[in-house]
């Protein structure tokens, strides 16, 4: 199609642009898990971010001013979640909005059998199907990722969601090319979740923070975090569901991972 080969060739010579000193040395110093990537990775990021930037709408809400600050954060980390693989950049996301701090959601909620609930909810993130956008809490996103090691990443999570969104469901299965690799993530994944969903009701500690236990979605969003950011204690405590993220991630961040300096 012509329009694939436009948008292509528009995105090769995003990719291809010298990318900004000012940008990289916000990079340097919001981002460490940026510092610590193999220099390959961090040219193929810089380069993604180049066509994340411009194709993506930014927007400051509640009175937050843009900055390239916030704008190059918040790329750049959404787009670790690309790194070698084919991607269409999160094609179901148009926005993404950006609030100071914590921002009130008004939400219906709806309970079963008939009922709805309407609830104003403090937030620091949301995303969801057809929503095209997506929101985050600002303050959240730097804490996100100056801890690189802490296993809690705002952007990641949400950015998962949109991977999940690409096919037809939203499962927490982003994805994948073949019948065969949806049936070893279903086993791997379905699996992992029942333990957590157990050791969140015996309060039972675990690797993976318990909101991951909500539902499939939030699973893989959660576990996402915690592969970037726990590798190797992931590796080390559930090496099936770490083989399955390094499978589809194409990535083995426990190669580079900061943990070992906690
Ligand atoms: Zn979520």
């Amino acid at each position: 199609m012509i329009f694939t080969f436009l948008k292509r060739r528009r995105r090769d010579r995003l990719r291809a642009r010298s990318f900004p000193a000012a940008w990289k040395s916000i990079l340097n110093r919001n981002l460490p898990i940026f510092r610590r990537l193999p220099s390959s990775d961090q040219s193929e990021l810089l380069g993604h971010v180049q066509v994340l930037l411009a194709e993506k709408h930014f927007e400051g809400c509640g009175g937050l001013e843009l900055t390239d600050e916030i704008r190059v954060t918040i790329a750049a980390q959404a787009c670790l979640l690309l790194l070698h693989r084919e991607t269409d950049y999160y094609p179901e996301l148009t926005s993404i909005l950006v609030y100071p701090s914590a921002y009130i959601a008004h939400e219906d909620r709806y309970l079963g059998d008939n009922i709805w609930e309407q609830g104003d909810e403090g937030r620091l993130g949301h995303t969801g199907r057809r929503m095209g956008s997506l929101v985050l809490a600002w303050d959240e996103v730097k804490r996100g990722a100056a801890d690189p090691a802490d296993g809690r990443n705002l952007v990641l999570h949400e950015f998962a969601h949109q991977l999940d969104f690409e096919d037809s469901r939203t499962d927490g299965a982003p994805p994948l090319s073949t019948g065969a690799e949806y049936l070893a993530w279903a086993r791997v994944m379905s699996r992992e979740f029942e333990a957590l969903r157990k050791a969140d009701e015996t309060g039972t500690p675990s690797l993976l923070d318990s909101y991951g236990a909500t539902n499939p979605a939030e699973f893989f969003a959660v576990a996402t975090e915690a592969f970037f950011e726990r590798p190797r204690a992931m590796r080390a405590k559930q090496p099936a569901l770490y083989a399955q993220l390094a499978a589809f991630y194409r990535q083995d961040p426990a190669s580079y991972s900061a943990e070992a300096a906690r």
